[in-house]
């Protein structure tokens, strides 16, 4: 259902295999992401962000990510992105002919120097050598500025608006194609969400492309509903909630992929996605996960029968 071209579309980015998976002890092998890259392909998931190009020894559980985009590369019509921290792994990710790289910046100051060893300012100077060199090399990969702890943070406390409105700009004045806003810690409420969202598109408009929530305090897809209030109809989650922050203590992960697949369906919107699929990927990532605290809802009530045909296979 719902995929005439009159539907409104709204796109769910798969972070689990970097923002799930990078504060998970349990190293998962670089077969077992293969396996979900492909299956996570075949529920109709077309935006991927498969890594981080962080020295492996900071994270060994992303220390594959090379492998992994090399694969998410053969995958018909899939955008794979990649983390990338600073210009060194900047260059490793065009290199690799990555579609896109998330350069992430605290709004927080606090947060920034505990997180990125750098303050926000220094990584807005990062993002403008990035684009240099991007220019010098005549790479096709896009670069995303993602605007962290954009709600407040675990460290710092408040974060202005301002201050989140400043950087944002600063990031696409400093070469940076497009950025996103992203509830670190789980700290924003709807309210809060419209509010800061709708300051920033009027400011930056559909340069603003995608909104990043956690659900640390159960409030991750009523501030997704929030954004999309707005006209954000791009949206990060991890398949099964997965994920946290180091920073964040007690942080559950990102909104979970298949909640929120479910929610936007249910409003009418045009996912691609195949619920069944993706609750089928979450039980056997599940089961590489064994011991680690996994979230979300829809798993357990499973899809209400009158609507469990209506969602599957739909084309992607
Ligand atoms: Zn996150």
């Amino acid at each position: 259902m719902l995929s005439t071209t009159d539907t409104p579309r709204a796109i769910v980015r798969e972070v689990g295999l970097r923002d799930g998976l990078q504060s998970i002890a349990t190293i998962v092998p670089t077969a077992h992401k293969i396996e979900w890259l492909d299956a996570a392909h075949a529920a109709g998931q077309r935006e991927i962000e498969v890594g981080s190009f962080v020295p492996a020894r900071h994270l060994p559980q992303l220390a594959d990510t090379a492998e992994v985009l090399a694969h998410a590369l053969t995958l018909p019509g899939l955008v794979a992105s990649v983390l990338v921290p600073n210009l060194r792994g900047a260059e490793r990710a065009m290199e690799c002919g990555a579609h896109s790289m998330i350069v992430p910046l605290s709004a927080s100051h606090a947060h920034s120097l505990a997180n990125l060893r750098k303050t926000p300012d220094e990584v807005v100077a990062e993002v403008a050598r990035i684009r240099a060199a991007r220019d010098a090399a005549g790479s096709q990969t896009l670069i995303e500025g993602g605007v962290g702890t954009a709600f407040g943070c675990t460290i710092q406390g408040e974060v202005a608006e301002e201050e989140v409105l400043r950087l944002m700009q600063a990031l696409l004045d400093a070469g940076a194609d497009r950025v996103s806003l992203a509830d670190t810690v789980g700290y924003a409420d709807p309210a809060g969400v419209r509010r800061l969202f709708e300051k920033a598109r009027a400011l930056v408009g559909d340069r603003l492309a995608t909104a990043h929530f956690h659900d640390t305090r159960g409030m991750g897809l009523a501030n997704c509903y929030a954004a999309w209030q707005t006209g954000i109809t791009r949206f990060d989650a991890c398949l099964a909630g997965i994920g946290g922050c180091p920073h964040a203590p007690g942080a559950s992960g990102n909104v979970t992929t298949e909640d929120l697949a479910f929610m936007l369906e249910r409003m009418g919107l045009a996912t691609g996605l195949d619920l069944p699929a993706l609750l089928a990927l979450r039980r056997r990532v599940e089961g590489w996960l064994a011991g680690e605290r996994l979230h979300g809802t829809l798993w357990q009530a499973g899809l209400p029968r009158h609507a469990a045909a209506s969602l599957a296979a739909q084309p992607a």
